[in-house]
C-alpha cells in the first residue's frame, strides 16, 4: 500500500533565476543575435526566463575566444594549474549544490531526490576525479607528453544537463583544451549558472563559453572551421547527421547515443534486490536515461512471481512535484517528449502488448506519464526496438542463458546491459556475451568518474569517463 505523506517542497528561494540570459563569451555573459526562446518548468508549464539564441556569427565569437584562450593561456599553464582552478570549481559546485539541485529539477523536471543525492554529486566528483589526471597526464598511457586537441565544441542533451555538461567540460579542461557548449534548449539553466561558477573561480576568459540554442546553434557549433574537437550526447538521429557533418574534416568525434538496454533476471536472483533494480533501471529519471533497462528479460519460471511483485513496488511510486522531496518520479521533460512516450504507447497496444499502470493522480499542468509496463511484448513490437526514453517498460521471457544473450542482443544499440543472479561464473561468462559497453550486475544505473561509459554499433563511438575519457582530448 502507499502511505499518504505530507508533502515535503524543498524551497526555491535558493535559486535566483533571472527573467533573461546572455552567452557566455570570453568569460562575460553578452546578448546573442538570434531570436531569444523561453525555457520552462515541465511540472506546471510556467515560463520561467527568456533566454538567448546563438547564430553562427555568436558561435564563430565564442569559437574564436575559445581559440584565443587556448592559444594564450590555457595550453601554455602547466597541468598543476590547471588542476587548481578544477579543484576550485569542483569545491564550488559542492558549495552551491543545493542551489545547482533545486534549479535542475526545476528546469529539467526530475525529482529533487535525485538531482540532490545523484546527478550534483556526481557533477562534483567528476571535477575533482578530473582535477586529480591535470598534471598526472603522462601516466595516463596516453604517451610519455600527451598534448591537448585545441578547441572542443560540445553538444548535450536535456535529461542530465548538469552531468553531461561536467562528462564534457571536466576531461577536456584537464587535458589542456578550451570550450564551447551549448545545452539542449529545454534545460539551459544550470550551464548557466554553470558559467557563473567559472567567474567566482576566476577562470581565464574564453576557456569555457557556453551557447544556448537548439539545433542550429548545435549544427553552427559542430561544422565550425576552427573547432578541433566534436563531442555528442543525444539521439542517435542526430548524431549520425554530425559524423556525416564532420566526415572528411580532422576533427576528432566522440558521440554518446541512444540505448535499449536488456536488464535480465535468472530464477535465482535475489527477487526483491531484482525488482528495486528493475525499477531504478527504469523509473529512475522518468526513464530519460540512455542507459535505461528499458527491456526485461525475466527466466521463464521465474516470470509470474517478478512481474507481481513489480507491480506491488510500482504501487508505491510517487508521481509529481519535483521539489517534493518524496517524489519517485518527476515531470516528462518536454510536451515533444511526452507525445513520443505516448504515440509508442499507443502502437505496442496496437501491436497486441498488453499495457498496466498502477492507479496514480497525475498533477492537472505540466507534462506526465504513469510509470508502464508492457507484457506479451515480442521481439518484433516497436516497443522492444524502440528507445521510449520515457518510464516505459516491455517485458520479455527467456528460457536459457543463450536465449537471454540472444534476445539481449538483438538490437541495433549496445550501450548497457543489467544481469542479475546468485552465479558468479554466470554474471562472468553473461559479461563476454554481452555486447554492451557497460554491464552491470546485481545492480543498475550505476555511475562512478573512474568508470569509463560509452557504447556500441548505434549507441555511438568513444568513451567518457575513466582514463579513457582522457583519450578523446589528446593527441
Ligand atoms: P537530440 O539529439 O535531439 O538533441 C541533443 C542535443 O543536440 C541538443 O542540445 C540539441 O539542441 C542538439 N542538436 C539537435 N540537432 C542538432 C544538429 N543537427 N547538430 C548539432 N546539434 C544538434 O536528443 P535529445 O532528444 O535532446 O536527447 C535524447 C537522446 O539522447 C536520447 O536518444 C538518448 O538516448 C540520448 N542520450 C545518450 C546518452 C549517452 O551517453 N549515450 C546520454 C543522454 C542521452
Amino acid at each position: 500500500m502507499k502511505f499518504e505523506y505530507a508533502p515535503a517542497p524543498e524551497s526555491r528561494a535558493i535559486v535566483d533565476i533571472k527573467p533573461s540570459y546572455g552567452l557566455f563569451v570570453n568569460g562575460e555573459f553578452v546578448d546573442g543575435h538570434g531570436k531569444s526562446f523561453k525555457t520552462i518548468s515541465p511540472s506546471t508549464e510556467e515560463v520561467l526566463a527568456e533566454i538567448a539564441e546563438a547564430d553562427e556569427a555568436d558561435v564563430d565569437a565564442a569559437v574564436k575566444a575559445a581559440r584565443r584562450a587556448y592559444a594564450r593561456v590555457w595550453s601554455k599553464m602547466s597541468g598543476a594549474e590547471r588542476g587548481k582552478y578544477l579543484f576550485r570549481i569542483a569545491r564550488i559546485i559542492q558549495e552551491r549544490s543545493r542551489e545547482f539541485a533545486v534549479l535542475e529539477s526545476i528546469d529539467n523536471g526530475k525529482p529533487i531526490k535525485e538531482s540532490r543525492d545523484v546527478d550534483v554529486p556526481l557533477v562534483a566528483a567528476h571535477f575533482f576525479y578530473y582535477a586529480g589526471w591535470a598534471d598526472k597526464l603522462s601516466y595516463a598511457g596516453l604517451g610519455s607528453d600527451p598534448q591537448p586537441l585545441g578547441v572542443a565544441g560540445q553538444v548535450i542533451p536535456w535529461n542530465f544537463p548538469l552531468l553531461m555538461l561536467a562528462w564534457k567540460i571536466a576531461p577536456a579542461l584537464a587535458c589542456g583544451n578550451t570550450v564551447v557548449l551549448k545545452p539542449a534548449e529545454t534545460t539551459p539553466l544550470t550551464a548557466l549558472l554553470f558559467a557563473e561558477v567559472c567567474q567566482q573561480a576566476d577562470l581565464p576568459p574564453g576557456v569555457v563559453n557556453i551557447v544556448t540554442g537548439a539545433g542550429e546553434t548545435g549544427r553552427a557549433l559542430v561544422s565550425h572551421p576552427d573547432v578541433d574537437k566534436v563531442a555528442f550526447t543525444g539521439s542517435t538521429e542526430v548524431g549520425r547527421a554530425i559524423a556525416k557533418a564532420v566526415a572528411g574534416t580532422e576533427k576528432k568525434v566522440t558521440l554518446e547515443l541512444g540505448g535499449k538496454a536488456a536488464n535480465i533476471v535468472f530464477d535465482d536472483a535475489p527477487v526483491d534486490q531484482a525488482v528495486e533494480g528493475i525499477v531504478n533501471g527504469i523509473f529512475f529519471n522518468q526513464g530519460h536515461v540512455c542507459c535505461a533497462g528499458s527491456r526485461l528479460l525475466v527466466q521463464e519460471s521465474v516470470a509470474e512471481e517478478v512481474l507481481d511483485r513489480l507491480k506491488r513496488r510500482m504501487k508505491t511510486l510517487r508521481v509529481g512535484d519535483p521539489l517534493d522531496k518524496n517524489t519517485d518520479i518527476g515531470a516528462i521533460n518536454s510536451g515533444e517528449q511526452l507525445a513520443k512516450i505516448r504515440a509508442l504507447s499507443e502502437i505496442a497496444e496496437s501491436e497486441g502488448a498488453e499495457r498496466w499502470s498502477p492507479p496514480c493522480e497525475l498533477p492537472s499542468n505540466g507534462f506526465w506519464f504513469a510509470p508502464t509496463i508492457f507484457t506479451g511484448v515480442s521481439q518484433a513490437h516497436r516497443i522492444a526496438r524502440e528507445e521510449v526514453f520515457g518510464p516505459v517498460l516491455s517485458v520479455l521471457t527467456f528460457r536459457t542463458p543463450k536465449e537471454a544473450v540472444e534476445k539481449a542482443n538483438n538490437t541495433p544499440f549496445g550501450l548497457s546491459a543489467g544481469v542479475w543472479t546468485d552465479k558468479g561464473s554466470r554474471i562472468l561468462w553473461m559479461a563476454s556475451q554481452l555486447r554492451a559497453g557497460v554491464v552491470w550486475s546485481n545492480t543498475f544505473n550505476r555511475f562512478d568518474p573512474a568508470s569509463p561509459f560509452g557504447g556500441y554499433k548505434e549507441s555511438g563511438y568513444g568513451r567518457e569517463g575513466g582514463r579513457h575519457g582522457l583519450e578523446g582530448y589528446v593527441r
